[in-house]
Formats: structure tokens, sequence, C-alpha cells
């Protein structure tokens, strides 16, 4: 069996310990004689993996006690539109930040629910960025929306905003690959299957005063409230991939935490930043400054070598380097689970491709 280098964007690679974990539990969980997907999700065997989810979420994040982890249903962009739905009254205001083709989905979700303020838009700016701290907010607005890493474009925000409303956070594409102060937002969620999990839970981190404002006329399995308040079990929860969760955070309290993955993921990201800054041949598509440590976005002197350039790759066992169709491209997605060996196979292979088409 080969494991490809899997560059994939979402969903994307996992710790193939955690696959090989899975693996040897799939028959048998814990002695039970059923997988985990088989099982309850109100009984004690997964009550257990519900909770360790949680705490380690609690570990790995230092969440303030203040602080609720849900697990929701519907992808992060089922939440583009509960938040507003949830903490935009009528007659209040919330302001967006829109950095690229995530934040821009936001912001249209939001227009659809209530007032929204576009206070910065650098979306078509070339090389990729994310709007700098000199932002004018709205008076009293209800929060701040903000993508903390633009998935397609490779850019991401280094420095949070210092915001008075609550800051809220779309951390899809970077949730636990750097060291974060979680007391500086109102709430962070992020689809699982980038970062955490496999696809089918949503992770929302809300302050617990925030989630109550939820309104109690919407439908309650829409409520932060009310999802806060039943610890997410109200209904049958997506037990799988909240227990891929919590092997994912397992791993991670094992391997050095955050502080560990965010100088892993430098060291690998910083390889193909060299590289690329090393050639005239590959040209990088974010501003230095924004650079993605997840999502490595970079350009051929032609659409045609770049085709070319995703299929001989593939025969050398790299795949899913094209870029987002939107944009077109390059990119390498290197998430937490994605070896450093992956790296270096790229970083040889670009080399081998210039000398040959440059
Ligand atoms: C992938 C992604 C989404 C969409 O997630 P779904 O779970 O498919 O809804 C939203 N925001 C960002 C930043 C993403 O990378």
């Amino acid at each position: 069996m080969t494991r490809a280098y899997n560059f994939s964007a979402g969903p994307a690679i996992l710790p193939e310990e955690v696959l090989k974990q899975v693996q040897t539990e799939l028959l048998d969980f814990n002695g039970t004689g059923m997988s985990i997907m088989e099982m309850s999700h109100r009984g004690k065997d997964y009550s257990v993996i519900h909770a360790e989810a949680i705490d380690n979420l609690k570990q790995l994040l230092n969440i303030p006690d203040n602080y609720s982890v849900l697990f929701m249903t519907g992808g992060a962009s089922t939440q583009f539109s509960l938040i507003p739905m949830n903490l935009l009254p009528a007659g209040a205001t919330a302001d967006y930040i829109t950095a690229g083709a995530w934040s821009t989905k936001a912001i249209k979700a939001a227009q659809k629910i209530g007032n929204v303020n576009e206070i910065a838009n650098t979306a078509k700016d070339i090389p990729t960025c994310v709007p700098g701290n000199d932002l004018s907010f709205t008076d009293d607005a209800a929060y701040v929306h903000i993508c903390s890493n633009e998935t397609i474009s490779g850019a991401q925000v280094k420095e949070f905003p210092k915001t008075d409303a609550p800051l809220i956070a779309d951390m899809s594409s970077d949730i636990l690959s750097r060291p974060l102060d979680v007391s500086q937002f109102g709430m962070i969620y992020a689809g699982a299957q980038k970062n955490l999990a496999c696809a089918g839970v949503t992770l929302v981190i809300i302050r617990n005063d925030l989630a109550s404002t939820s309104p109690a006329a919407l439908p309650d399995l829409f409520q932060y409230k009310h999802v806060m308040e039943n610890n997410s079990l109200s209904n049958t929860a997506p037990t799988f991939p909240i227990y891929i969760i919590a092997l994912v955070t397992r791993w991670l309290l094992a391997n050095g935490g955050l502080e560990g993955m965010q100088k892993r993921n430098e060291e690998k990201a910083g390889k193909l930043y060299a590289a690329i800054d090393a050639s005239d041949f590959y040209k990088g598509t974010a501003m230095t400054e924004y650079r993605s440590p997840m999502n490595v976005t970079f350009r051929l002197p032609t659409e045609e070598l770049e085709a070319q350039f995703v299929a001989e790759a593939v025969a050398k066992n790299m795949t899913s380097l094209k870029g987002h169709r939107s944009v077109g491209g390059i990119r390498a997605s290197i998430y937490n689970a994605f070896p450093a060996e992956g790296v270096d196979a790229l970083v040889e292979f670009m080399k081998e491709f210039e000398k040959n088409n440059g």
C-alpha cells in the first residue's frame, strides 16, 4: 500500500496514526462488539469520546471557562447564515471584513438576514492579501466577522484586529495550526474536514453570554443557546466525525500541542516558500507578509505549464495540486497532518520541473 502525498484543500489528509487506530477499532470499539458508528449517542462508550473531544480542544486551545464547545452540522457554510440569525438583531449592524472567496460567501449569506457593513475588502487584490488593521468599525456593531485563513487565495490573518464588538472568526482551514488566544473572540467556527476530522461536523467555540442571546423564535437546532444547553446532544450528534476529532486532538496533544504544530507548519511552509522565492519560474500568489502556512499558492509562467506540472506530479504520487477552479494556478495544502517528507518531495519535483521546462 502506498499513501499518496495528498495536497487536497479539503476534505484533506488525516494523520496516518489516526486512520490506523480507526481501522483497529472499526469492528469492535472498546470491547463492545460494534463500531462507534453503530452505538447510541447517549451510551456510555460514546459519551466518553464526546467528552474527550471537548476536553482535548479545551486543553489545546486553552479555552476559558466562560466559553462552550459545540458540535453542529451543515458545515462552515451553514454558520454563515446561523451567525446573523442568532447574533444580528433587527435594526443592528454587523461588520464584515472581506478578504477572499470564503469571507465573500459569509457576507452574502448575512446580507440575506440583516444589516451588514463591509468595512474592508481585499478579495480582488493580486497579490492576494488580507486587510490591515486600520479599520473603522460601526458604532455598536453586533459583531465583527473575519476569515482567519482564505483557503483559496492562500492569505492568512497574522494578527487579529482589536474590536469592541465580539469578533467572530471562520477558522475552517487553520484551526489548531497555531496557538490562539480564544479570549479575543466572541466565537470561532470551523468545518472539520481540513484540520480537525472528516466532513460531517462543524466546530463552534462560543462565549456563553453571546450564545445565550439566540432568539427563542429560531428553530431549536439553529440556536447556539439550545445546542449549548444540550451539550450538542439534543438530537443525534455526528458521532463518527466527533470521534475523529477526539483522535486527531489526542494526536496533537501527543505531538507537542499547538506550539509543536506551529513549529512544524512553519518549517514545512518555509521550505516551499523558499523554493518559490529562489526561482523566477514560480511566483507566489500571496503577499509575503500574509502567506498562509496551510495553503501555499503559486503560479507558473503559463496555464499550459501549470496543467503539465499537476499531471507530472500525479505520476510522482503527489495529488490535488491544482488551484481552486475560480483562480487557477497551483495550491499545495499542507495542513497539520501533511508529512514533512511530502513537502521535500514537492520541492525536489519543483526544481526538476523547472530544469526541464524553464
Ligand atoms: C472549506 C471552507 C469553508 C466551507 O466549509 P463547508 O464545511 O464546506 O461549509 C468555509 N470557510 C473556509 C475558510 C473554508 O476553508
